[in-house]
């Protein structure tokens, strides 16, 4: 017999991001680039721990875990036969809805549904949900609708039932009440490789005293959802109405046609393996009456940063070879380099005129290299956020930085792998060790340090005030505050305020302001520049096409040995990264990168993936050791990436030197 086509809560959320995602979710035809691991994807969001340890929050409840509809309801029923009673994952339906609710407490006629989120929460913050007009913020809209949903369910299938709704998150400000916490909560397999989580027999009522996480009244916002107040836009349909029109088309599989816009960029039914169906090539052929030609061509969704895409794409303009200079309005914003919208603009006319050489502002860059100073230095940072602390005291979702990498460029040239750290013992908090460390390998001269991007500068930040407000004996804080100061700058937040006199260079400001590489398609992120600068560097190709990385007569590195970086594959030049082992079996970092959708941590999100492995799941000391080993050679890229792209410029703004005194 065929599975009812319920809409389900997930396919409800789904729906409310685009509608025509109901038609291809779930279908084998269409290709979906979302992660396919949800074991994975399971550990680099810690949600199932947070679940767990929400149901250890109420003792006596009645766990349903099996998958199927059926069965869970039937289980369902009959425990809710009693008057007071507490399930986890029960499946309520009503007609064509079927929810699975994390957490229901039953008593005698009333109900309280709580929807338990990885997601951190400020007490403190006077109503959170709220735009100043009243109406809900757009980054809990997700969550509250989400909800919203399920209450309705809940009192179609209970109607004269009370139902009091909760979402119960990590608590920003709560103290974790015990030692090694997170450790009671490891991430398994099962036999059928279904993920779980399995909590220690060693937890004590302690652990559970002062609770991490905590439970938040939203009935307040679901009836506004109810109301049609929550959006500015009021819509002509009702909450209940959207569902019951969403829940017909997908029961009887009808496709749903929505607006093409800036939403599709990020669609995961828009790439295109060449073997299955793409559902954004069927969406925006039906729009637009494009054919398999017009997809070879770039849209104004790939210009760089650009906020007019839905306003041009409603005006049928959309490819950017349609794109004409008052599309844009570049303007000079009086800053060295090119302002945001004058980059917007050199990409698209490199694009309309098929130029592949690199723009290079080289007055600009000059003058930035002429303000470094030698040795120089490169870093980067591996950090995660863990939902529940390792330490007391500690707190949910504090960052931890476990990994850098180091680079030196010195004065004649000289490139060396200088140092690196990777702390992945399970249940140690590793951010003071780190800071010392990064302070033994930068202290030994004043060279000029580089990042790529804030993060560096945010976690610096963030271990200051973990140092600032720890309580325990830790001997050389001061030192380590002072060296943090010296090389970071104060962020938005902060009530201190520095600018350290060794204060480190963002990469990524540079290459945004007088490097644009039109291989790079608009991208900033050091995986598009890294291939970008390679392809057209005659001096690194030749430097790298040989093997001197790892190398006694070449350039030392800590973690590869006899390396050449630069490869042929398929008569072009690889990407490195593509070089390296995969982190996991059959999944690849492109994939792992989707897991986080923290945009910060999104450049990192294999390592993260791999850190959370290493502390919440078995594996062999053997596994364990090439997963650490796979972690130091990508961090090591990273910071080798930054060195490339300095050498790139150093080699490029010569020539042009050379050229013009000739
Ligand atoms: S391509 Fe656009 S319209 Fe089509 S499903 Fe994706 S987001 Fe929706």
């Amino acid at each position: 017999m065929a599975k009812p086509r319920y809409l389900t809560k997930s396919r409800f959320k789904l729906a409310l991001e685009c509608e025509t995602k109901l038609f291809y979710t779930g279908k084998k035809e269409y290709a979906n680039q979302k992660m396919g691991d949800s074991f994975l994807e399971a550990l680099a969001e810690g949600g199932y721990q947070v679940g767990e340890l929400a149901k250890c929050y109420y003792p006596g409840g009645h766990d349903i875990t099996t998958l199927d509809y059926e069965d869970a309801e039937r289980q369902t029923n009959e425990l809710l036969k009693q008057d007071n009673v507490i399930i986890f994952e029960p499946a309520i339906s009503f007609n064509n809805l079927f929810i699975r609710v994390d957490v229901l407490v039953k008593n005698g006629n009333n109900f309280e549904l709580i929807e338990v989120k990885a997601k951190s929460f400020d007490k403190n913050i006077e109503d959170p949900f709220h735009n100043k007009n009243g109406t809900l913020k757009s980054t809990w809209r997700p969550y509250l609708y989400d909800v919203a949903f399920q209450k309705h369910v809940l009192s179609q299938a209970f109607p004269d039932s009370t139902i009091a709704s909760y979402l119960m998150m990590a608590d920003k400000n709560a103290e974790c009440p015990t030692d090694g916490l997170n450790q009671k909560f490891r991430i398994v397999r099962d036999e059928s490789n279904r993920k779980g989580v399995k909590v220690s027999n060693t937890l004590t009522v302690d652990d559970l005293k002062d609770r991490v996480l905590t439970k938040i009244s939203v009935d307040h916002c679901v009836s506004q959802i109810y109301e049609g107040t929550a959006e500015k836009d009021k819509s002509d349909e009702t909450f209940i109405a959207l569902i019951e029109r969403l829940a017909t088309k997908y029961e009887v599989d009808e496709k749903l046609e929505s607006t093409i816009g800036s939403k599709c960029r990020s669609c995961e039914f828009k790439c295109n393996d060449g073997e299955s169906k793409s559902g954004y090539e069927e969406c925006w052929s039906k729009a637009l009456g494009w054919t398999k030609e017009d997809f070879k061509e770039s849209t104004v969704l790939d210009v760089w940063n650009f906020r007019k895409k839905d306003k041009l794409i409603a005006e049928g303009v959309i490819k950017i070879s349609d794109l004409n200079e008052d599309d844009i309005s570049p303007k000079d914003d009086a800053k060295p380099g090119v302002s945001a919208s004058q980059r917007q603009w050199l990409q698209v006319e490199m694009e309309q005129s098929g130029t592949t050489t690199p723009y290079i502002d080289y007055d600009g860059l000059s003058y930035e290299m002429s303000t470094w100073k030698y040795p120089l230095h490169f870093i980067d940072f591996e950090t995660t956020a863990m939902a529940i602390p390792f330490n007391k005291g500690r707190k949910p979702y504090e960052g931890i930085a476990f990994q850098f990498s180091h680079h030196i460029v010195h004065k004649d040239g000289a490139v060396e792998h200088a140092g690196q750290y990777l702390n992945t013992e399970v249940g140690i908090f590793p951010n003071y060790d780190f800071v010392r460390e990064l302070r033994s390998q930068l202290d030994n001269d004043n060279g000029t340090i580089f990042r790529y991007a804030p993060h560096e500068n945010t976690y610096l930040n963030m271990i200051y005030r973990q140092l600032q407000s720890d309580e325990s004996d830790i001997e050389d804080r001061e030192e380590l505050c002072q060296f943090i100061k010296s090389i970071t700058k104060s962020v938005g937040s902060s009530s201190e305020k520095w600018d350290g006199d060794r204060c480190m260079v963002d990469l990524w400001d540079i290459v945004k302001r007088h490097y644009y590489a039109p291989h790079t398609k608009g991208s900033n992120s050091i995986k598009a520049v890294l291939p970008a600068i390679l392809q057209s560097s005659d001096y690194l190709q030749k430097k790298y096409a040989q093997v001197n990385y790892g190398t006694s007569d070449g350039i030392p590195s800590l973690n590869f040995k006899g390396w050449q970086w630069l490869q042929i594959k398929d008569g072009q030049i690889a990407d490195p990264y593509s070089l390296l082992p995969k982190l996991f079996e059959d999944v690849s970092v492109h994939d792992l990168e989707l897991l986080s959708s923290d945009d910060e941590l999104k450049n990192g999100g294999a390592a993260l993936t791999a850190y959370a492995r290493m502390q919440f799941s078995e594996m062999s000391d053997y596994e364990r050791k090439a997963l650490e080993q796979g972690l130091l050679k990508y961090c090591e890229l990273d910071t080798f990436a930054m060195v490339l792209i300095y050498e790139g410029w150093r080699e490029i703004l010569k020539a042009h030197k050379a050229k013009e005194a000739a």
